[in-house]
C-alpha cells in the first residue's frame, strides 16, 4: 500500500475545518488502510486526514502498535461527549517535525464516532489515549497543538521548525 505524503503546518489544509464524511465506502477505508501504513512507518501517534491533505473528519490512532496492531484505532466523525480534568504533557505532531511541547489537555475524555464499517463506537480514554484524542480532534478543526501556547514560546517553536524544514529542503 502506498505511503501517504504527511503535510506540514505551512499547508493552509491544516487550517481548515474538515468536513462530515457522508458515506464510509470502500475508498475511505482504502485511504484509512493507507493513512494506519503511514503512520506505522512515520512513525506517530496519531494522523487526521486533513495531515494527508484530504479535510474529511476521520483520523487513525496507533498507540502501542509496536506490539500490539488492535491498538490501532481508526474513528470517522468523531465527537467528543464529555472532558474532564486537566493534565499537562508533553506532545508533538507529524506536520511539525522535531518540535515538541508541554500542553494542557483534559485528563479524561469520552468520545464517539464510527468505525470503518458504520457502526457507531464510543471509547473512554485517560492519560495519553486522551490526549491523542484530543490532538487529533483539533486537527479536524484546523487547530494546531502550540496555538493554545503563549505566543513567545510557540515563536521559538516556529523557529524550530522553520529551521528543521530548511535543512531537509538543502
Ligand atoms: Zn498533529
Amino acid at each position: 500500500m502506498p505511503l501517504l505524503t504527511i503535510k506540514n503546518c505551512l499547508d493552509p489544509v491544516l487550517r481548515k475545518t474538515c468536513l462530515p464524511i457522508e458515506n464510509i465506502d470502500g475508498e475511505l477505508v482504502t485511504l484509512a488502510e493507507n493513512m494506519v501504513e503511514t503512520i506505522r512507518a512515520a512513525p506517530g501517534v496519531g494522523l487526521a486526514a486533513n495531515q494527508i491533505g484530504l479535510a474529511q473528519r476521520m483520523f487513525v490512532i496507533n498507540i502501542g502498535v509496536e506490539t500490539d496492531k488492535e491498538n490501532l484505532i481508526t474513528v470517522v466523525n468523531p465527537e467528543i461527549t464529555t472532558m474532564e480534568g486537566n493534565e499537562l504533557g508533553e506532545e508533538g505532531c507529524l506536520s511539525i517535525p522535531d518540535v515538541v511541547a508541554e500542553v494542557n489537555r483534559a485528563s479524561q475524555i469520552e468520545i464517539k464516532g464510527y468505525d470503518l464499517d458504520g457502526n457507531e463506537v464510543h471509547y473512554e480514554a485517560e492519560g495519553y489515549l486522551a490526549r491523542a484524542f484530543q490532538h487529533e480532534m483539533d486537527h479536524l478543526n484546523g487547530i494546531l497543538f502550540w496555538d493554545n501556547l503563549a505566543k513567545m514560546k510557540r515563536d521559538i517553536l516556529k523557529r524550530k521548525f522553520k529551521k528543521k524544514i530548511k535543512e531537509q529542503d538543502a
